[in-house]
């Protein structure tokens, strides 16, 4: 009967529901124990210059090498660390290899900057200035050697405590970029009223170039107009890159030059080569 059904499918749903809750409660789990036992590591993408080809820097992207599985990338592990607040120790761990092998380039002569993705929900904690600070003292790390990724949501909310937070994090000597710019929605306005160095406009605006180009080029004239840095991301091809040289973005990171890298291949890649420009 209908009635039979209907408490069937009520039965068949929870069940799902059930299968999933307790998926999702294995993996926080296991990266729980992997974040105890150093399994998550940070891979580093060049940032390159568009007109010389040089590797200035990177962004460390996290991977988990996972004992059974793998390596595994942040689509499988970063919504959950997001939904179980373990992102903050994802974060704070990637961070702290960064700050580290910044200070063994600088003792080997190299001086890089590289960018690190920040989850938005860290600023609800007041101890994150402290703790990015202790992070960065037991490196002996300069802030100014890392800039901090966000994205557009944070700022949208207006709100005196991001504001503050921020502005003690540059204080501090951290650069700030917006990620995936362009992909919030577009109130302009806290542009004007964040203490910001760096735009990374979304590659879904790369992808296009050079035949779809009036945001990449709104985007070039926003970045001079206010004096920010500009950095495209997701840049494949060559076509892509004479475009963006020709508008005057200063930097791009994609698969052009390179994957995100493990630390030894990121080195072999400073060794060897000069990317394209
Ligand atoms: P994102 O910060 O916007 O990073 C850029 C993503 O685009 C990376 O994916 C990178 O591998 C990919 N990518 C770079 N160049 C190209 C290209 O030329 N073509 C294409 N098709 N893709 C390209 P990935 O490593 O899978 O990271 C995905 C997202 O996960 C990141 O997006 C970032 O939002 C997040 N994430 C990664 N690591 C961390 C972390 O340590 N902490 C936090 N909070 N988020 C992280
Ligand atoms: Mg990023
Ligand atoms: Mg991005
Ligand atoms: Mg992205």
């Amino acid at each position: 009967s209908a009635k039979d059904a209907g408490r069937n499918g009520i039965q068949f749903y929870d069940e799902a529901m059930d299968a999933r809750a307790r998926t999702r409660l294995a993996l926080e789990y296991e990266i729980r124990r992997g974040l105890e036992n150093g399994e998550f590591e940070a891979f580093y993408q060049p940032r390159v210059d568009c007109l010389t080809g040089e590797i200035i820097g990177a962004e460390a992207l996290a991977r988990w090498r996972h004992p059974e599985r793998g390596l595994l990338f942040p689509d499988s592990f970063i919504p959950v660390c997001e939904e179980s607040g373990l992102i903050r120790e994802l974060d704070r761990q990637i961070l702290a290899q960064v700050a580290r092998q910044l200070s063994r380039w600088a003792a080997q002569g190299r001086v890089l900057q590289v960018s690190v993705n920040l989850s938005a929900s860290q600023f609800g904690d007041p101890q994150l200035a402290a703790s990015l600070q202790g992070i960065l003292q037991e490196s002996a790390c300069p802030a100014q050697r890392i800039e901090l990724e966000i994205t557009e949501s944070l700022l949208l909310a207006h709100d005196q405590h991001t504001l503050d937070t921020l502005a003690s994090l540059r204080a501090m000597g951290f650069a700030v970029a917006i990620d995936d710019f362009g992909t919030g929605y577009s109130n302009l306005a806290y542009l004007q009223n964040y203490p910001l160095n760096t735009l990374k406009i979304d590659r879904s605006f790369i992808s296009g170039l050079p035949q779809s180009s009036a945001i990449p080029e709104l985007i070039t004239s926003l970045c001079r107009i206010l004096s920010l840095n500009m950095v495209a991301e997701g840049v494949e091809n060559h076509a892509q890159l004479d475009w963006l040289r020709q508008q005057g973005c200063q930097q791009y990171q994609g698969y052009l030059c390179s994957r995100p890298l493990s630390l030894a291949h990121f080195n072999e890649l400073l060794e060897h080569s000069t990317a394209p420009a």
